[in-house]
């Protein structure tokens, strides 16, 4: 009997779980669920909308070489794709649905919904894990709790690592001879299919050409360009990890290659590369084991009393890259003009409304997800209350980057900040950390605040808080 596969975040076909497993045990047809209003509701941004419906295109091409066609199905939201995801397993007179896990609390609900529907039409299910290298809930301290620091976390996920052993699958044999493949829609909430198309690249093949040229090229290097915004000097791998047209095991496998076969090897670049892919590991099984994360709760529940600031005047300048702090501006334009930001900019600009603006991280955190083309919202909730020092393994509060002194660190002489902020095109190395002091630039606002008293009155904040704990 035939067998489903539902695509979800994981639009690839090479080390594909739910595909490869549901090819050995019958011919299969597959399945992906266009959700508009649901994505519009989670303000997931017009970058990645378009990146899906190409990736889609790319996906059905690779499929209908093995001979397995691809069904594109409306449905306006997750729960109403309970219904649609059944429909289909029937029409196809399917035995099984197979799909990779997603780990935030909406659609683990709506997956609970689906198999119990599933079953109740006398049809099984088997679900795997294949957005994580490590199933979420799989690294526990000795005594089974679940870790909630980086370090030792990465320990022991090394460790298990090691025992249970990287296993990359192959793409599934072809299921028969090639078929004809289909296209996805033009359009998805408003979105045209080519926004963004220079810019971002859809499918497995891209992704794969990109893992092998920062593998070659500029791995060895990455611990000392990562923090660079004018260099690219890190993978550029985000939106394909949060798309799925690759896996953290591909990258891992890379990785481990050309360290001689080891985690942690000569390689200083990539020991630091693989870390950063435990940090992505990291924040999924935190979300997995603390769901409260994504329906906006801080980790650090006292956190939740603080009287974050709501001013909608200064988010918009922040929106907008127009704060007056060179740096802070050039990442927010890096943003708003490409749906993608350095991360060295990432921690600036979250640092800077969470920390000096005092405004709630969690508007931040929605902008971000609006605009990011690699939205990932366990990544995104880390980083944000990372920076925002009410996430777990955070930054201490008393700890904040100064904009104009990491600028100073990682665009010595301005070039990204120019390359962003016309305005300040003909500033000199030293006028473009503090324009406002020779009289300013035309067009380029002033400071919004005065970094010092920001801070002070942060502290001040967190110090009247921490004080009613104790
Ligand atoms: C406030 C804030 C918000 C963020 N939001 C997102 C998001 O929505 N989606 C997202 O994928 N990343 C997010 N990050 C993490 C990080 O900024 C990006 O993953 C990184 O910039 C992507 O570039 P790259 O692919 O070249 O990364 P590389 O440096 O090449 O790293 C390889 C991969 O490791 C993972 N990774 C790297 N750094 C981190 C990190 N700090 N936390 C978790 N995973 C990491 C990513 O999957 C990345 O593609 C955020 C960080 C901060 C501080």
């Amino acid at each position: 009997m035939p067998n489903l596969v539902w695509f979800r975040t994981d639009l690839r076909v090479r080390d594909n779980p739910a595909l490869y497993y549901a090819c050995q045990s019958g011919p299969v047809e597959a399945l992906f669920i266009l959700t508009p209003s649901q994505w519009l509701e989670h303000t997931i941004s017009p970058h990645r909308l378009a990146l899906i419906l190409r990736t889609l295109d790319q996906l059905s091409t690779d499929l209908a070489a093995l001979g397995i066609p691809l069904r594109i199905v409306k449905s306006d939201n997750y729960n109403s794709s309970i219904n649609v995801v059944v429909k289909n397993a029937k029409s196809i007179g399917a035995s099984c649905v197979f799909f990779n896990d997603e780990v935030a609390l909406n659609e683990t609900r709506r997956d609970s919904e689906v198999i119990a529907a599933l079953q109740s039409n006398g049809i099984a299910c088997e679900t795997f894990n294949a957005f994580t290298c490590l199933k979420p809930g799989s690294v526990r301290k000795p005594d089974g709790s679940a870790y909630s620091v980086f370090t030792p976390f990465k320990r022991r996920w090394l460790s298990v690592l090691t025992e249970v052993g990287l296993d990359v699958l192959p793409p599934p044999k072809a299921q028969g001879p090639s078929i004809t493949p289909i296209q996805a829609p033009e359009k998805i909430a408003g979105v045209s299919k080519d926004f963004g198309s220079e810019l971002w690249k859809a499918g497995e093949r891209t992704a794969l050409s990109q893992l092998n040229a920062f593998c070659k090229n500029r791995a060895d290097n990455y611990q000392r360009d990562r923090d660079i915004p004018n260099v690219r000097g890190t993978s550029g791998l985000s939106p394909q990890l949060a798309m799925g047209t690759i896996s953290a095991n591909q990258c891992l496998a890379a990785a481990y290659k050309v360290n001689g076969g080891r985690w942690v090897g000569p390689s200083e670049g990539i020991n630091t590369w693989v870390s950063e892919i435990i940090w992505r590991e990291f924040y999924n099984h935190i979300l997995v084991e603390h769901p409260r994360l994504a329906m906006g709760q801080a980790f650090r529940r006292e956190t939740d009393n603080l009287p974050w600031n709501q001013d909608t005047e200064l988010l918009e300048r922040w929106q907008k890259g127009e704060t007056g702090l060179p740096l802070v501006d050039a990442g927010m334009r890096q943003l708003n003009s490409t749906g993608w930001m350095h991360n060295r900019l990432r921690m600036v600009t979250a640092q800077f409304l969470a920390k000096h603006l005092f405004l709630d991280w969690r508007l931040g955190e929605q902008y971000f997800m609006s605009k990011l083309v690699d939205c990932d919202i366990a990544a995104n909730n880390g980083g944000w209350q990372w920076s925002a020092s009410t996430g777990t393994d955070a930054v201490p509060y008393f700890r904040m980057f100064n904009p104009i002194r990491q600028a100073e660190r990682f665009d010595a002489n301005g070039d990204f900040v120019r390359s962003m902020v016309p305005e300040l095109a003909n500033a000199g190395k030293k006028q473009i950390l503090e324009p406002w002091k020779d009289g300013g630039f035309a067009g380029y606002p002033a400071p919004i605040i005065d970094l010092a008293q920001g801070r002070d009155s942060t502290l001040a904040i967190w110090k009247t808080m921490r004080a009613g704990l104790t």
